[in-house]
């Protein structure tokens, strides 16, 4: 059997051309942040890894103790990244009024520290914690700065937290965990999680529907650094699709997205955002 070669390589000249003059809403994913030191856990050079579901997380105290354990110490190094090159060309768009603004996957908040400003944190955000009981939110500072009373020696045993491998959701991947303390709501004494969207959890309804009112108010999608593998992303190409919208994709390696984009840009998010910011 031959092997299949498209007609062309798309480049982003094609890319260009189509979304030139246009209003764009971008949906961007973990490809987004690579750049900025957070490892894309589903791209083609990362280890695979078994993300954590909410089943898991409620119903299992020895898992749930070392999930807090992992990200009480990578929450540490999260918190210190800082947006990059391609956070940054969006911010550029939106201030040109060429973006009307970013459905994001990503929980890190790096468009916001970037100064995006119409940003919808479709997986939430790991700077706030919920309580599952009570429904009160706090700050993840907040809870640090708990989890550290309660645990007083950890971070110290730890070592380098640059050493210490982290994932998207600040979940670092460390042995001893045993003798973490977790904390409980300190309003109610129920169970504290990250407010974050996880396998086996909806996003909620009010903002599904902000995001697709997002895409309704743009004439084209461009999905930037998402491999569109859960369906809470790849439902935003299929509205553009459905409502005659053009919709391109930058990414590096298969997206299950490629079939029904108009343009798939096999290219660096960061670099081609920057070349879009310019010559848009
Ligand atoms: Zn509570």
């Amino acid at each position: 059997m031959l092997p299949e070669t498209p007609a062309t390589t798309p480049t982003t000249d094609d890319v260009l051309h189509l979304l030139r003059g246009k209003r764009l809403t971008a949906l961007t994913g973990a490809g987004i942040s690579t750049d900025s030191g957070i490892p894309d856990y589903r791209g083609p050079d990362s280890p695979p890894r078994n993300p954590m579901t909410y089943q898991q997380f409620v119903g299992d105290e020895a898992f749930r103790r070392h999930y807090w354990a992992r990200n009480h110490v990578g929450w540490q190094r999260v918190h210190r990244t800082h947006p990059n090159g391609g956070h940054k060309a969006l911010v550029r768009l939106e201030e040109r009024g060429i973006l009307e603004g970013i459905i994001t996957q990503n929980v890190d908040l790096l468009h916001e520290d970037a100064g995006s400003r119409n940003v919808i944190d479709l997986h939430g955000r790991y700077d706030r914690v919920i309580c599952l009981s009570c429904a009160r939110v706090v700050s993840r500072e907040h809870l640090a700065d708990r989890l550290t009373e309660l645990n007083p020696h950890f971070l110290e045993s730890i070592g380098d937290l640059e050493d210490v491998e982290t994932a998207p959701d600040a979940d670092a991947v460390i042995e001893s965990t045993a003798h973490f303390v977790p904390a409980a709501c300190e309003f109610c004494g129920g169970m504290l999680k990250p407010e974050i969207v996880y396998f086996g959890e909806n996003v909620p309804r009010e903002r599904v529907e902000r995001a697709y009112a997002m895409v309704d108010a743009a004439d084209a999608l461009l999905v930037a650094g998402s491999s569109l593998t859960v369906m809470s992303g790849l439902r935003f190409v299929k509205h553009a699709v459905k409502t005659d919208k053009p919709v391109v994709i930058v990414n590096r390696g298969a997206t299950r997205g490629d079939p029904l984009a108009t343009i798939k840009l096999e290219a660096g998010v960061s670099e081609t955002l920057e070349e879009l910011a310019d010559r848009l």
